[in-house]
């Protein structure tokens, strides 16, 4: 039997996306609907994702806002492409007709964030009501969502329509929980009695995640390691013992891949296409990707990729304390990110300073993402803490050694190399240190150098894994039964 599920999230890979919730928010819903599930998406409509390929539907969107009054949105509709998966966007100019999503150019967050996915929020909520669909479930995401485990049972608890749901929460990054002021709750409009440090508040303030926790049937996170982690001092971000106190309703499942888009085999952005039984296109792959950064054609040191946010979480600060001795190591290096503006300077300093060895591009670039994953022959992912991480796993399926730190979902999907009986998929490394980094980088150029026949065993090993979306989703599945009571 199906559920009816309303799965609501801030980013949707085809229309918007600035990291992996995005990839998550496309392939998820997909996988679910193919188990059976009714399952509608919402998200809202941004300033890129142009109207004139989207349904609308009639009749303004009533969203009450408590003492700003009673606003009216607009909505439209899609499909998720390659799929039936009806996906709705809460149309509000106001709030959401911005270039960016969640900050401004400079990279601070807009002031009325709170503002804006609270409304969300409400919004996704009252889109039940006006098409008259009554959800089993409500699968919520990150803080820009999690309002709604809390409005389900507060504000909503008496709406008929939401009477029998459960709710779910999916933390993809406890870093950024929605701490808002406490004046919010009347924008919330669910009564101060739930402004306690028990429920929902922290230091004097909202903090939405922390409501979203409480008050969820089931919170899920996106490695089973991670869901570890977060219940630490180290990780929590300051939640730890909260989501210790909530973790006999805590779920770590793993985020899939979607192999119709990360698949070396397939793969239309790439030069020329390869797979296990035959390596050859992987060396035009390389090529290729020299030609791109300017770095001389070599096919006898190896070349390092490295692809994400350019933000602390993602370990740059181990990457540019250990640059010096990197650079003095026979290998090249190419790095494709956005982030914080001092990362921006200092790669592309690097690269201005050493061209031969150095390739740096600043920007986002789907198609170079994918011609680093298959031209690169060892992947870097030193983050500081890693809730899943995709870009490793996408490396396994091209070949592509990862580099990590055992952190999250990088210690759940990478073995470590074994140099006695030459198994693993990738090299893995403890401390967070730039010592630690460069010792494991330099451990990865020696065996890449010295010991061919190991590297080729761990690039058919990682080629080899599948980690299918249809599997996560069962997961999801067997929560969703769990919390309505139904043995899975
Ligand atoms: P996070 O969600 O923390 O950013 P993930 O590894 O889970 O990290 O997902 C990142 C996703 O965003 C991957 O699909 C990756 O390829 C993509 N990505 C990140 N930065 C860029 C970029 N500058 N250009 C292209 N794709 C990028």
């Amino acid at each position: 039997m199906g559920f009816n599920i309303l799965f609501t999230i801030s980013e949707v890979a085809s229309f918007a996306k600035t990291g992996g919730l995005a990839d998550f928010g496309e392939a998820l819903p997909k996988a679910l609907k193919k188990l059976g599930h009714n399952i509608i998406v919402v998200m809202p409509r941004y300033y890129e994702i142009d109207r004139k390929n989207l349904e609308h539907i009639p009749g303004p969107l009533s969203v009450p806002m408590g003492k700003m009054g009673e606003l009216y949105a607009g909505v439209y509709k899609s499909y998720i492409p390659d799929s039936d998966v009806e996906i709705y966007f809460i149309d509000y100019e106001l709030f959401f007709g911005r270039k960016n999503l969640y900050t401004n150019e400079n990279g601070y967050s807009y002031g009325d964030n709170d503002k804006r996915f609270i409304f969300f929020s409400k919004a996704s909520m009252e889109l039940c009501k006006k098409i008259g669909f009554k959800p089993d479930i409500l699968h919520a995401n990150d803080w820009h969502t999690a309002a709604i485990p809390i409005l389900k049972n507060t504000r909503y608890k008496n709406e008929d329509i939401f009477k029998d749901s459960k709710s779910v929460l999916t933390i993809h990054n406890l870093q950024h929980q929605g701490i808002f002021p406490k004046e919010d709750m009347e924008i919330l409009e669910i009564g101060w009695e739930h402004f306690n440090p028990y429920e929902m508040e922290a230091l004097g303030a909202i903090n939405i995640l922390k409501g979203g926790i409480y008050h969820a049937d089931a919170i899920t996170t996106v490695s089973k390691k991670y869901a570890q982690e977060i219940q630490t001092k180290e990780y929590g971000f300051g939640l730890d013992d909260h989501i210790k106190a909530h973790s006999y309703k805590l779920y770590g499942i793993l985020n899939g891949v979607d192999y119709t888009k990360w698949n070396p085999k397939i793969d239309k952005y790439i030069v020329k296409n390869y797979d296990i039984d035959n390596m050859d296109g992987k060396k035009e792959c390389k090529k290729d990707l020299q030609k791109i950064f300017n770095l001389p054609e070599r096919n006898d040191i190896p070349l390092i990729g490295f692809i994400g946010r350019l933000v602390e979480q993602k370990g740059i600060g181990l990457i540019a304390g250990a640059i010096d001795k990197l650079l003095e190591l026979d290998a090249q290096y190419v790095i494709l990110g956005t982030g914080e503006k001092w990362a921006e300077h200092f790669f592309s300093e690097i690269s201005s300073k050493y061209p031969k060895k150095f390739g740096c591009y600043i920007g986002y670039n789907n198609q170079l993402a994918h011609k680093i994953e298959a031209g690169s022959d060892l992947f870097l992912m030193p983050s500081l803490f890693e809730p899943c991480g995709l870009n490793q796993i996408y490396s396994l399926r091209y070949g592509t050694i990862p580099i990590v730190r055992a952190t999250g979902g990088l210690d759940d999907t990478i073995e470590n190399f074994n140099p006695i009986t030459k198994e693993g998929t990738g090299f893995k490394f403890w401390d967070a240190t730039p010592e630690a980094l460069y010792n494991t980088v330099k451990w990865a150029v020696d065996t890449w150098k010295n010991d061919k026949d190991a590297i080729k065993k761990m690039q058919e090993r990682g080629m080899r894994k599948r980690f299918s979306w249809e599997n996560s989703a069962k997961k999801y599945e067997k929560v969703y039964k769990k919390i309505r009571g139904i043995d899975a």
